[in-house]
């Protein structure tokens, strides 16, 4: 991939201004941690998106999407090729009564609370996930038994060969931490999702409690990814790790979280190598003491 001829091609088509070369990617993950990549770009509208894509394809150019960075571990050497965070009219919500049509770049939270201000009840469980829209779909993204799943009516999303298509939920295959979009690897551009009529009330007392419970159990003054790994039939991550042992762990910067060992934070300065120590470390441990194979929920992108 030469990014000189990258660069002529996105002047040509009139797409520089929201492309940046060599970005750093800790700023855009909620770990804070990764290297750079070559290619960030932020593109506006579907007429951007789809040059972007046009350019990838054409120069051979791998792309990744990413939302909030919530649910990601950049390894320190940063990605080769592109990276496209969707900015602008992707972040639009449109109510039109317990019908909403949503952005992929809208972040959940913001999202909740618009749907807490119109007495639509179905978002609750979202108030505190701090993802986008996009990655909540593609992560099936759940608290306390509910989930994207319950709440979404149709997806529509740009395919690698740049057609947007939609996919409405009786072809949706949602599982825990997952949605068959995934292994398509598609990019979602916006969802339709159906809410119910609540009471004001009550929905300021679910968002409320499901606040706490998160204040109380997760370590969120810290910079971290959620959940590391998925919870293994019939078993919790967390107990998992703290009966191994591995809860208040350390390599460098980076630590098992002492409020929530399910969650590896980063106490500032922590590498992604300290973090990938960490997870091996827990996985080894696992695997010798229970003989259950853990199952990472967050993904790991770049180059050592
Ligand atoms: C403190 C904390 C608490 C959390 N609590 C929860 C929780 O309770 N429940 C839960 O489920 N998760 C939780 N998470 C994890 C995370 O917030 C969710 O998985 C979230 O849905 C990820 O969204 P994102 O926008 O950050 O996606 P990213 O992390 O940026 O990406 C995740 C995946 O989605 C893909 N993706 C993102 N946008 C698009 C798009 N537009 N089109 C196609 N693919 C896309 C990416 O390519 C990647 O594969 C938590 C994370 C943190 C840091």
């Amino acid at each position: 991939m030469n990014i000189d001829i990258i660069k002529d091609e996105c002047k040509r088509q009139g797409i520089s201004r929201i492309i940046k070369y060599d970005e750093p990617l800790n700023n855009h993950t909620s770990l804070r941690i990764g290297g750079s990549a070559d290619i960030f770009c932020s593109p506006n509208n579907i007429e951007d998106l789809k040059k972007v894509v046009f350019i990838s394809k054409e120069h051979n150019m791998p792309f990744r999407v990413m939302g909030n960075g919530t649910n990601l571990l950049i390894l320190d050497g940063g990605i080769r090729g592109l990276v496209i965070n969707l900015n602008k009219d992707f972040k639009k919500i449109e109510f039109s009564d317990k019908i909403i049509k949503v952005g992929a770049g809208v972040s959940l939270a913001l999202l909740s609370k618009m749907a807490l201000d119109r007495e639509l009840s179905g978002l609750e469980f979202a108030c505190a996930i701090p993802g986008a829209l996009g990655g909540a779909i593609i992560n099936n993204a759940s608290f306390k038994g509910e989930c994207m799943a319950d709440v979404v009516q149709n997806v529509t999303f740009l395919t690698r060969e740049n057609r947007i298509e939609k996919i409405s939920k009786s072809n949706l295959n949602f599982n825990y931490r997952e949605c068959n979009l995934k292994s398509e690897s598609v990019i979602i551009l916006e969802a339709t999702l159906m809410l119910k009529k609540g009471n004001k009330e009550e929905i300021e007392s679910k968002i409320k409690q499901n606040i706490e419970i998160r204040k109380t159990s997760q370590p969120l003054d810290k910079f971290s990814a959620g959940s590391i790994f998925k919870n293994p039939p019939g078993y919790y991550a967390g107990e998992l790790i703290e009966k191994v042992g591995a809860k208040g762990l350390t390599r460098g910067k980076a630590e098992v979280s002492t409020r929530h060992a399910n969650f590896i934070v980063n106490n500032g300065g922590a590498s992604a190598r300290d973090i990938l120590y960490l997870i091996e470390e827990i996985e080894k441990r696992v695997t010798k003491n229970f003989g259950i194979k853990l199952e990472r929920e967050i993904e790991i992108w770049g180059e050592p």
